[in-house]
C-alpha cells in the first residue's frame, strides 16, 4: 500500500479515542474530539509528553549525524 493511500484510509476512517480505541461520536463542526473521556484524555496527554522527549532525542540525534556527515569543504555549502 501507497503512503498516499494509507493517508486517506486514515482520514476517513471513523474517530476513535487514543487512548483506548473508543468510538467516538462524529462532530461536524469545530475540533474532533480525540479521547472519549476525560480520563483518556489525561492519560493521552502524558503519553505524549514522554513521546515528545523521544521525538526530541531522535530530532538532536539527526542533528548531530547530519552535523558528522555535512561536508563543509562542498562548494554547495558555501554562503554566495
Ligand atoms: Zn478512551
Amino acid at each position: 500500500m501507497s503512503h498516499a493511500a494509507r493517508q486517506r484510509q486514515i482520514a476517513s476512517a471513523s474517530p476513535q479515542c487514543e487512548v483506548c480505541g473508543a468510538a467516538l461520536p462524529v462532530r461536524r463542526t469545530g475540533r474532533p474530539r480525540r479521547y472519549c473521556s476525560d480520563r483518556c484524555r489525561q492519560k493521552g496527554a502524558r503519553v505524549r509528553a514522554i513521546v515528545n522527549v523521544m521525538v526530541g532525542i531522535e530530532l538532536l540525534k539527526a542533528e548531530f549525524a547530519v552535523e558528522a556527515e555535512t561536508d563543509w569543504s562542498d562548494e554547495s555549502h558555501r554562503v554566495a
